[in-house]
């Protein structure tokens, strides 16, 4: 089967003065192609350090992750670079779009920083920008788009790499309403249209019946995990 992100028994522990924290407590999850996850729980459960280990951004201190089937614990800090270049794209609560690049230009940096040549990258960065609904702005600056454009951009860049698993952090923190259920929508479709793997973040569970399932954290472990009861078809799988 293919199984895009797969964690197995996964602990992590922060040190903390002589002893350590355990902020992840033997947590074991497996996304397929396509699947949207939501991850709720209150502050301080382990939702970040979920994505951290997810993205090969911090090894577990005990469990394994595996990446579209790479054991990340296997590799060395190289490998786990490229391996996050090519297979993860990860999208935080606040885009962190450089000011001075166009919204085109911020996705083929990416795609310049993964050795693309770039008349690729300016087709591939058009077609996304389309993707996201941003076909008529990809000439502006961060500071011309709204708060909502500008998180698409970030999803856009995102998606240059063609990942696998799409890492997605409080994307909705700071924007009103109305956006915030728009740019949860462009995460189902994305996900849909990409196959990717989608784990998203999020406080408010308003959306979660746009994912296919929700993961409960509690103290580093999660407590409950079910279907949605959102999209049919997936909810089942
Ligand atoms: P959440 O995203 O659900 O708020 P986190 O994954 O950020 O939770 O944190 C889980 C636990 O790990 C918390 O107790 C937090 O204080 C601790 N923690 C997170 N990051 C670090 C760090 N870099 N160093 C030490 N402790 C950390
Ligand atoms: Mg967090």
């Amino acid at each position: 089967m293919d199984t895009p992100l797969n964690l197995v028994n996964v602990t992590l522990e922060y040190p903390d003065g002589d002893s350590t924290l355990k902020a992840l407590d033997q947590v074991s999850l497996a996304l397929g192609a396509g699947d949207f996850l939501a991850l709720v729980g209150p502050s301080g459960s382990g939702k970040s350090s979920v994505l951290a280990v997810s993205a090969a951004l911090l090894r577990p201190t005990s469990g394994t992750v595996a990446i579209d089937g790479q054991e990340v614990t296997a590799l060395r800090d190289a490998e786990l670079t490229s391996l996050r270049r090519e297979k993860i794209g990860i999208i935080f609560q606040q885009p962190n779009l450089l000011p001075s690049l166009t919204a085109a230009e911020q996705l083929l940096l990416a795609d310049h920083l993964r050795g693309k040549p770039l008349p690729a990258a300016r087709k591939r960065a058009a077609e996304l920008l389309d993707v996201v609904g941003l076909g008529t702005v990809g000439d502006k600056r961060p500071h011309q788009l709204s708060g909502g454009q500008r998180q698409r951009v970030n999803i856009a860049r995102a998606l240059m790499g063609r990942p696998k698993v799409l890492l997605v952090d409080e994307p909705t923190a700071a924007l009103d309403h109305e956006r915030s259920a728009g740019i949860v929508r462009l995460l189902r479709e994305v996900t849909d249209e990409f196959n990717v793997a989608t784990v998203m973040v999020t406080h408010d569970t308003e959306f979660v019946p746009l994912t296919d399932a929700v993961a409960t954290m509690r103290d580093g472990r999660i407590s409950a995990l079910h279907p949605s009861g959102g999209v049919p078809s997936r909810a089942s799988s």
